[in-house]
């Protein structure tokens, strides 16, 4: 039995897809507290939004999450 394959090597690159954006959300990391930023493309507001709850609860310490759409190519 013989087995044959074919390598093929070919140069791809990936990079955010042009028609997305890089959208953030926040969670509250308190215990006792549900508490979080929907998901937003305004990365500064989602910043604000976390320190105003800070300011409001003394809670401080938030899990965040950064998303964005890739997309790969292959390079010609
Ligand atoms: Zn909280």
């Amino acid at each position: 039995m013989t087995i044959k394959s074919v390598m093929r090597f070919v140069t791809h690159r990936i990079t955010r897809h042009p028609d997305s954006e890089v959208t953030v959300t926040a969670r509250c990391l308190n215990p006792d507290c549900t508490w979080e930023v929907e998901p937003t493309a305004d990365v500064a507001k989602a910043d604000v939004d976390c320190m105003v709850h800070k300011g409001a609860t003394g809670h401080g310490i938030f899990a965040r999450r950064y998303e964005d759409v890739a997309v790969v190519v292959r390079d010609e």
